[in-house]
């Protein structure tokens, strides 16, 4: 990997932008911004600090950005948390102003190679990875690749159903997994069941402190995620599935009631050699997530020319 030109990789959020340039499986450098309102001006930020960041060549860009990104990867086509990039030609604009090559793809799944190819489930090549934030994301490496479906929508893990009559998801439908696992959930929860908290961090530290409630409210989080797992490992057969986001700080907490289900509802053979992993690079996962992107998608390329 060491002759492998470094990459330029975005972390795009609604509130914060972060640039960083990887090289070697590394942040060597990054820099953080309050993201700009409108698409010229966002775009124009991440090209000025990518061609302050690239020293010398790099081999693109690679942006992980929140909502759809389009089957091409060079834009958004849906993004209701920043409306103004809904279908702005991104990747074309920045490839414009930096003449690198560009792709966009959206932040969970950039935050899921980068926990398959350096970080909790480094030397696997299919995993599902499960990322517990304000929602609930993820992204699906199958044989080393980011199955992206067909229209650039898989992997809204957040978005399966556990109860078809549950609390109203953010998606529009009812009883999704977000309700249950995400951190916004887990203090809903723990609240409904009498724990006198306002935040998933609050209701962690109680649950930790002996409170009942707080308790319950990571059982029945970790139970649901454990029904959705049990699902994927039927699906798919993964070697592996790993717990990400803000969430995964209750991973000893969650850990013990999604092993129950799994018990319970996987196939005895999707459990073989089957690893239930927490997550290792934290808010680095998407920016050394893009390199693996970047690597994917140029080796892929190549090959496509060859033919
Ligand atoms: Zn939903």
């Amino acid at each position: 990997m060491s002759e492998k030109k470094p990459v330029i990789t975005v972390d795009l959020g609604g509130t914060n932008l972060r640039i960083a340039l990887v090289e070697n499986n590394k942040v060597i450098n990054r820099v953080m911004h309050p993201t700009p309102r409108g698409a010229e001006a966002i775009v124009g930020l991440i090209a000025k600090q990518a061609l302050e960041l690239a020293e010398n060549e790099v081999a693109g860009i690679a942006i992980a950005a929140p909502g759809t990104a389009s089957p091409q990867m060079d834009r958004l086509s849906k993004a209701p948390n920043l409306p103004e990039l809904n279908d702005y030609p991104m990747a074309a604009e920045i490839t414009k102003q930096t003449k690198f090559p560009c792709i966009v793809e959206n932040d969970a799944n950039v935050y899921a190679m980068g926990e398959v190819f350096y970080g909790a489930a480094r030397g696997l090549h299919t995993v599902v990875v499960y990322t517990l934030g304000t929602g609930v994301g993820g992204g699906i490496v199958l044989n080393g690749k980011l199955w992206r479906g067909v229209n650039g929508a898989a992997a809204e893990l957040g978005h399966v159903s556990i109860n078809e009559i549950g609390h109203l998801c953010s998606c529009g439908a009812r009883g999704c997994l977000e309700t249950f696992a995400s951190a916004t959930a887990m203090a809903r929860l723990a609240k409904k069941y009498g724990s006198n908290i306002t935040t998933a961090r609050e209701a962690y530290e109680q649950a930790n402190a002996g409170d009942k409630p707080a308790q319950q409210a990571f059982v029945r989080s970790g139970s649901a995620l454990g029904i959705a797992i049990a699902a994927i490992l039927n699906t798919l057969n993964p070697q592996a599935v790993v717990i990400g986001g803000g969430g995964s700080s209750a991973y000893s907490l969650l850990e013990p009631e999604i092993e129950k289900q799994l018990k319970v509802r996987a196939f005895p053979a999707a459990l073989e050699n089957f690893k239930l992993l927490k997550c290792t690079l934290g808010n680095d996962a998407a920016l050394l997530g893009g390199a693996a992107l970047i690597y994917e998608t140029l080796e892929t390329q190549a090959k496509a020319a060859l033919k």
